[in-house]
């Protein structure tokens, strides 16, 4: 009855990469290594995490008209993301231009472009997706505005998911939304604020809870997650594998935990198999490219 498993709202950038000896000062030049450009936003990558896994896979998002634009929606349909959703123009793409040095450090500017331009308006334009999708996942690299406007249209039996990154408050309407809220170590210590009692993130996540959502999942790293709903807290354990890269690693964990809620697993079931899907991906180096097929999910 649904078209759709997963609609993803968010956004989608091109992430420019110079490798560079040395990270600039101010006022000073340097040269680097060849430009590597690799779609990304978190909104791009968890579609293609969703739609490689094999999830019928919508997006929601706007890119500007140009190169960049036409390379993200490229990228999108040949992971095999239905693009009817994506809306071109208004602002240049979304993109981020990052320098990395030998130590793995960078330094990273976002130019939130047409992704800073999507808009309430925009989301109401999209009832079809939203009555077409049995689960709706976003984050925040888009404008709350457009964020609360999701969860004013999302369908009766549809189910919301919010990475809430880059963290910051939210208002008490989307958090009653989120089933679940899915936050990393550092975002789960933003939306907690003063509140956050002690360094256990068991606590975390049932003073999360208590904040309003239905459930909550806390992710951490190599060590797994814990999911928490009205049943209580359970931890997930993390599957050991030798880590080369985690860029991605939560946008694909929170793509296959939605998709996965929405087939009918319980929490604990849906982040066990995002769990796998986040391993895999953290063996392989990029966001997009890392991103396995169920086939390799199984294989693990
Ligand atoms: P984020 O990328 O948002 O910070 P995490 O680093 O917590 O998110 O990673 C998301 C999930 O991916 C984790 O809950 C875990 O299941 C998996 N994962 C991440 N890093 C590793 C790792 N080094 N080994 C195994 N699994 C990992």
């Amino acid at each position: 009855m649904y078209d759709y498993d997963l609609l993803v709202v968010g956004s989608a950038n091109a992430d420019l990469v110079i490798s560079v000896e040395r990270r600039p000062d101010a006022g000073e030049t340097v040269l680097g290594s060849d430009l590597a450009v690799h779609p990304g936003g978190k909104g791009g990558n968890q579609a293609v995490a969703a739609a490689r896994l094999g999830a019928r896979t919508a997006l929601l998002a706007r890119v500007g008209d140009d190169a960049y634009g036409r390379l993200l929606l490229d990228s999108q349909r040949a992971a095999g993301v239905d693009t009817v959703g994506v809306l071109v123009g208004g602002a240049p793409t979304g993109v981020a231009l990052i320098t990395v040095d030998p130590s793995g450090d960078n330094s990273i500017v976002v130019s939130l472009g047409a992704n800073g331009r999507l808009a309430p308006t925009d989301v109401r334009a999209a009832g079809s997706l939203f009555h077409a999708s049995r689960v709706v996942s976003t984050q925040l690299e888009i404008p709350l505005e457009t964020v609360v406007e999701v969860v004013r249209n999302l369908a009766p039996e549809s189910r919301f998911v919010l990475n809430p990154s880059p963290p910051r408050p939210l208002p008490q309407e989307v958090l009653a939304a989120c089933d679940p809220l899915i936050v990393n170590e550092h975002e789960a210590r933003v939306i907690l604020g003063e509140s956050r009692v002690g360094e256990r993130p068991e606590d975390w996540a049932r003073i999360l809870l208590a904040k309003g959502p239905r459930s909550v999942v806390v992710t951490l790293g190599a060590e797994g997650a814990l999911v928490a709903d009205a049943d209580g807290v359970v931890r997930v354990p993390a599957v050991r594998v030798a880590a080369v890269d985690t860029t991605g690693a939560g946008d694909a964990f929170t793509a296959a935990l939605a998709w996965r809620l929405g087939a009918g697993a319980t929490l604990a079931e849906a982040a066990g198999y995002a769990a796998r899907v986040g391993a895999v991906a953290v063996t392989r180096r990029g966001a997009q490219e890392s991103f396995p097929t169920a086939g390799e999910v199984d294989a693990l």
